[in-house]
């Protein structure tokens, strides 16, 4: 009998489940390992107030191919849905007013829209028209170097627009400061807009998707009725419950005399979800209860957090190690808040609202769930959730869920009216959970891949710690290790 290659994938996040899935369907023998009872990662949907509500990730860009691209080839696409409010609210003045139409990741795009908003003073504005008046075409001194989002916008447009718009809105992504944000990997519409002129308004127009005939522009955002669980479950049914070893932790990869990978693995009694079948590998009992395993394979797709992967191939390759492990991460919360519709006064007429930074607020955002996703809020109840927590606002790790509750409810009273206790609140923690790319980031990752092929080919990377962490990004990065594991593996294919 003919056995055919095997393969490890580290990780069942959404890249390693993308990973997983193209392998399998490849007819590739894979194994999913995972110290978590579930898989899915980051995502997370659970029942909150009679209803499936997202721990984390609600929703996907839909501008970009790979996340809709997934869902077709599960056969989701049909069910696929689009917020039902597209504008925003922003804090401004201790009070929440609406963003402007037009803005390219806050760089504002009609100027008309934006001194109407009321939210950019004169001053702003004043510069604003600076920017516009500079001459036609790409900048001359531009070397295609990566920089950081804030010196992209400050040099250009001013800060007044940078700390109330565009700062906000990016921070609203990856929980850190536009600051420190590499332009490249976290801000690329912008980059290429002040690529193509040295008006970085006009750039941001050019930006812009074109309005079909018919008006109104294609949906920005993808979402699925049942939450991003859907599509972890939908991953999961096509890889097979039988692959995964969950409640599992990757501690040792070692590579073999033949090219082959044995891969270490320690799992804490009970540790993993009688849903998805009992560990199947050989187990060897330890004095502290901590059941030893392994699996051989052929090759292996790591999709763990930088750190993860750094100290997984640190005995390999030192400089992986060291990219990957130096990579920081911001903790965030999710506190999901319901109430009864009649204890909410006021139009819940966007799809939530940004905190900026200088407002001092615990707050970073709230997304208002149930009019964003007219479902959640069918049977009379108002969703919403509250987001906390930032790379350089840690705050909320000192107070417990109740404080942090409290909290969350005095500052929604003040900006959105809302006295009366909530029919339920829970609070999700996501430690280390969403990466901060410098500047450089994705040249860096460029070298750490190209040693890899050379010292270790059987081993690809994938996931948020390489050049984005939005789910379309994490999906690519785990459907393009699998590609280069298959032509590896399967060369003919
Ligand atoms: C609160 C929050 C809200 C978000 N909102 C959005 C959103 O609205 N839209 C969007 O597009 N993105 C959003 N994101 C980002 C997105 O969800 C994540 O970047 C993405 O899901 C990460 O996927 P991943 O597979 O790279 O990593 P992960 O999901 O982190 O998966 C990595 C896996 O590796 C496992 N692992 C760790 N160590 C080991 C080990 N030693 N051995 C084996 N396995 C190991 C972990 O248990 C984990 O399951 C959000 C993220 C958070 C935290």
């Amino acid at each position: 009998m003919t056995v055919g290659p095997r393969v490890a994938v580290v990780g069942a996040g959404i890249a390693g489940l993308s990973a997983a899935y193209d392998l399998t369907r490849a007819g590739i023998d894979v194994v999913v390992i995972d110290p978590a009872d579930r898989p899915g990662g980051k995502l997370r949907t659970s029942p909150f107030a009679g209803v499936d509500l997202d721990e984390s990730a609600d929703m996907f860009l839909a501008r970009l191919p790979w996340g809709v691209g997934l869902c077709r080839d599960l056969g989701l696409e049909p069910a696929l849905i689009h917020p039902a409010i597209g504008s925003a609210l922003v804090v401004h003045n201790g009070r929440l007013r609406r963003l402007p139409e037009g803005l390219v990741l806050g760089v504002p795009s009609d100027l008309e829209a934006l001194q109407a908003s009321g939210l950019v003073s004169e001053a702003g504005l004043a510069r604003l028209a600076e920017d516009l008046a500079r001459p036609e075409g790409p900048p001359p001194e531009d070397r295609g170097e990566d920089c950081t989002v804030g010196e992209l916008v400050r040099s250009r447009l001013g800060d007044e627009v940078f700390e109330v718009l565009v700062d906000p809105l990016l921070s609203g992504v990856n929980a850190g400061r536009a600051d420190d944000l590499s332009a490249q990997l976290g801000a690329a519409q912008l980059l290429a807009a002040a690529r193509r002129d040295r008006s970085l308004v006009r750039g941001a127009r050019a930006q812009l998707p074109p309005v079909p005939p018919g008006g109104g522009r294609a949906p920005v955002f993808a979402a699925l009725p049942g939450g991003m669980g859907t599509l972890v479950g939908a991953l999961v049914e096509a890889i097979g419950i039988g692959r995964f070893r969950l409640g599992r932790t990757v501690t040792e990869l070692i590579e073999q005399p033949d090219g082959r990978f044995v891969i270490a693995t320690r799992t804490a009694p009970a540790a993993a979800d009688p849903a998805y079948g009992p560990v199947a590998d050989p187990v060897a009992s330890s004095a502290s209860g901590e059941r030893a395993g392994s699996e051989t394979v052929d090759a292996v797709v790591l999709a763990t957090p930088g750190p993860v992967s750094a100290a997984l191939l640190g005995d390999h390759m030192a400089k992986a190690a060291t990219e990957l492990g130096s990579l920081a991460y911001a903790s965030v919360a999710i506190i999901a808040l319901a109430w009864r519709a009649a204890n909410v006064h006021g139009n819940l007429d966007a799809s939530g609202f940004l905190v900026p930074r200088r407002s001092g607020l615990l707050l970073t955002a709230c997304s208002w769930a149930s009019a964003k996703f007219p479902h959640l809020g069918a049977d009379g109840l108002v969703r919403l959730r509250a987001s906390v927590g930032r790379s350089d606002d840690t705050r909320f790790l000192a107070l417990d869920d109740a404080e942090l509750i409290g909290r969350v409810r005095a500052e929604l009273a003040e900006l959105m009216g809302i006295e009366a206790a909530p029919v339920a609140a829970r609070v999700h923690r996501w430690l280390d959970a969403l990466p901060q790319y410098r500047p450089g980031h994705g040249a860096r990752i460029d070298a750490v891949e190209a040693e890899l092929a050379e010292r270790l080919p059987g081993v690809v990377l994938a996931g948020a710690s390489l050049r984005g962490l939005g789910i379309p990004a994490c999906i690519d990065s785990g459907r393009r290790a699998a590609q280069h594991l298959l032509e590896r593996l399967l060369p003919t294919a």
